[in-house]
């Protein structure tokens, strides 16, 4: 039927040597992370105590275009790198459009997800430094386990903070993290001052992603061979991502294919961030005019319906103040909501382009993307994580708008992972017991009242 593969890979000798920053090309820069208590942008140095040096360097640089890959993380991402771009033959077939689908997919490692990309580099990091350990949150299971597979890889000892119904809800996740030698603890807990103080006001909460990373910012300022690291969200761990982006367009170069759009899930940014960077660059450089998809919960609408402000990044009010898309860092998905993408707030990176209109982005309800998922499963043969389902139903949504009009575009979207922890999820959906639930105004406000008033 066609020329172009159903899979292509790169060679190991074509995979890239160098993530690409963003940053570099951006007409304008995102406003600098904060001192929340002299609202004062932050240095490198400040943020010392926190992150590892050579992270709290690539955190605030706005210059370097690229960075070198090191050899020891090559060598790492050989184990689970390259991964395959996809041509969606099946599901293209599915939807009759005349379209053209590509995915690349971040699931085939044992976290199941692309965080493992950033795991590795933080990981590598920390060690070079001379630290002996890390601490960091996890919410649904994924950043946690690929940070405990890097730790392991590299020898450092790791203390993760897990969002309480996660870690009532999947207990196999960890036990994969235990596996690899990681401490868990559930989150809020009495073992620190932040985790104490919330547990205190709301005895019976199951936590959230931004009480855990209070909890293991604070833990980590306790040891001075310790330091924090987070999956999403930062200008680091984007730029860690670049190599999907690099690899995808690397593979679709070689295929004679570049995309009319690029479609990913959003949560903290970080996947989008990383499969859109080289195409944005593109973009920033007037060599083409791709567009960009954000696909959010309609449960969780930082982009679509947040406040573009200067907020924390955690629920306990202890880390920089980060100017990005909001829901106000109290703000909390309705329970039933179970599509992961849970996080408050987004990438500064990406809220300074989506304001600036060189992004879009839609928000869709649970039921819808559960639907993507399975037809997605059903013609691809991948059981997707939720949060990856949010943008196949974008990229299904784009292919149906291309039926319509006859127009064959080349869509491009993050598979960004596999959903086997998910299975209550799928569970309820398969026995028509999951429900939407879209915050009213009134709800988002609450959270927004949340927001501190820096008057920036
Ligand atoms: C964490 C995660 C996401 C969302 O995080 P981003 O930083 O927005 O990429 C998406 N998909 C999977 C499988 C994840 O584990």
């Amino acid at each position: 039927m066609a020329n172009i593969p159903y899979k292509t890979y790169l060679t190991e000798q074509e995979t890239p040597k160098q993530w690409y920053n963003l940053r570099a090309d951006m007409k304008e820069q995102h406003a600098p992370l904060l001192n929340p208590g002299t609202l004062e942008p932050l240095s490198a140095e400040d943020l010392y105590p926190v992150f590892c040096e050579k992270l709290s360097q690539m955190e605030v640089d706005e210059t370097t275009r690229y960075f070198d890959i090191p050899q020891e993380v090559q060598d790492y991402y050989k184990t689970f790198r390259p991964s395959p771009l996809v041509r969606a033959y099946n599901l293209e077939k599915a939807l009759d459009t005349p379209a053209k689908i590509y995915f690349k997919f971040e699931g085939n490692n044992t976290s199941g997800s692309h965080k493992l990309n950033a795991a590795a580099a933080m990981a590598y990091y920390a060690k070079e430094q001379g630290l002996t350990s890390l601490t960091t949150e996890t919410g649904a299971g994924q950043w946690g386990t690929a940070l405990s597979m890097a730790c392991a890889f590299y020898g450092l000892d790791l203390l993760v903070y897990m969002v309480k119904v996660s870690y009532e809800q999947k207990p196999f996740r960890k036990a994969v993290m235990e596996t690899f030698g990681a401490s868990i603890i559930p989150s809020p807990s009495d073992t620190t001052e932040v985790g104490k103080a919330i547990l205190a006001k709301n005895p019976n909460t199951g936590g959230s992603l931004g009480c855990a990373i209070s909890e293991a910012v604070e833990k980590s300022m306790s040891d001075d061979k310790c330091r924090y690291v987070l999956g999403s969200v930062l200008n680091q761990v984007l730029l860690f991502q670049s190599i999907i982006g690099i690899e995808s367009k690397l593979a679709m170069d070689k295929l004679g294919e570049y995309p009319d759009v690029v479609v990913g899930c959003a949560g903290g940014g970080s996947n989008l961030g990383g499969l859109m960077s080289v195409y944005m660059q593109d973009k920033l450089l007037g060599k083409a005019n791709t567009r960009f998809l954000a696909v959010e919960p309609a449960s969780c609408p930082s982009f679509t319906r947040g406040k573009y402000a200067y907020d924390f990044c955690d629920t306990g009010r202890i880390t920089p103040l980060a100017k990005m898309y909001t829901l106000g860092s109290d703000f909390m998905p309705s329970a039933n909501h179970a599509g992961g993408l849970r996080y408050h707030g987004m990438s500064p990176i990406l809220s300074k382009l989506y304001h600036d209109g060189y992004m879009e982005a839609i928000a869709v309800e649970q039921t819808k993307v559960f639907d993507a998922a399975v037809l997605f499963a059903k013609n691809e043969q991948i059981l997707p994580a939720p949060e990856s389902a949010h943008a196949i139903y974008g990229a299904i949504e784009e292919a149906l708008k291309c039926k319509e009009s006859g127009e064959a575009k080349t869509i491009l979207f993050g598979l960004t992972g596999t959903g086997y922890f998910d299975m209550q999820a799928y569970m309820n959906y398969n026995e028509g017991k999951m429900s939407d639930h879209i915050p009213t105004d009134e709800e988002l406000a609450q959270g927004f009242a949340t927001i501190p008033n820096t008057g920036k």
